[in-house]
């Protein structure tokens, strides 16, 4: 799994530090983006072979990202991981709906986040959650 490349919108400081971290120690490469509109550009530019990305985010939220993410046909094959607060569970249906393959909530377990990340990247992004 070297050299897997992944992109993450995340607007929080604090959890954009935290995924790279873990990321970076499985050793994957990392993307940083701040926001949804940005998070698209780098997406267009460098194709990652995942996306991680925050629900809630200033601007363009998550969900609509993604679903503009879908709408492309390049981008619509990288599966979309969802970052979701944990009272956003409820809302699992509608991360779905909008393209997620998985989605994992805050604040992060390390263990279960690199087992779904490596999980979306082995099954290419048929991962049931
Ligand atoms: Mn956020």
């Amino acid at each position: 799994m070297k050299n897997r490349s992944v992109l993450v919108v995340e607007d929080n400081p604090m959890n954009r530090e935290l995924v790279t971290e873990l990321l970076e120690m499985e050793g994957y490469s990392v993307l940083l983006a701040e926001n949804a509109e940005l998070g698209i550009e780098m997406a267009k530019a460098h194709h990652p072979d995942v996306i991680l990305m925050d629900m809630s985010l200033p601007g363009m939220d998550g969900l609509s990202a993604t679903r503009e993410l879908k709408k492309d046909p390049i981008m619509s094959s990288i599966p979309v991981v969802a970052l979701t607060a944990h009272a956003m569970l409820a809302d699992a249906d509608r991360v779905r709906d909008a393209g997620c393959v998985a989605y994992m909530t805050k604040p992060l377990d390390a263990d279960s986040f690199s087992k779904t990340v490596r999980s979306v990247l082995e099954n290419g992004g048929h991962h049931t959650p």
